[in-house]
């Protein structure tokens, strides 16, 4: 994870965006919010402080996924691009698969673990988490 530069964007190219620095925090995600805005069975994410993130080119149209949280996707395509939430201020997450190069950003933490549909098996030995982890 020492990537010091991304790019990303999203399937038809409308949005574009780079990140500066290295992520805060990268997972992937059970929880069923995330599989049903994906349609996939879990979700990889790298968090970033939110100035690390620049939209170079378009803008995620953004769908309330619950009273706190936002989900950015691109309107032409549904790529989904970012989660924002009031409950982590100043933080963007950002899926690791709208990534030009996603094998660069590894997870390293499942979390709502309790969530995770019963067919779906990674075989690494990451921490597991039932919901959220802790916070440092
Ligand atoms: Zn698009
Ligand atoms: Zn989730």
């Amino acid at each position: 994870m020492a990537a010091a530069f991304l790019e990303g964007g999203c399937q038809c190219g409308a949005i574009r965006y780079t990140i500066e620095g290295a992520p805060l925090l990268t997972a992937l995600c059970h929880c069923t919010m995330c599989r049903r805005a994906n349609a996939a069975p879990a979700v990889a994410w790298a968090m970033f402080q939110a100035q690390q993130v620049s939209f170079a080119r378009g803008a995620v149209a953004s769908y309330a996924s619950s009273p706190e949280a936002r989900r950015g996707f691109c309107a032409a395509c549904g790529t989904q691009i970012s989660f924002t939430a009031s409950y982590i201020p100043g933080l963007i997450d950002i899926t690791i698969g709208s990534l030009d190069d996603p094998a660069e950003v590894a997870p390293s933490l499942h979390y709502w673990d309790s969530k995770r549909l019963p067919w779906f098996h990674t075989g690494d030995a990451l921490p597991r988490y039932p919901e959220f982890p802790p916070v440092e």
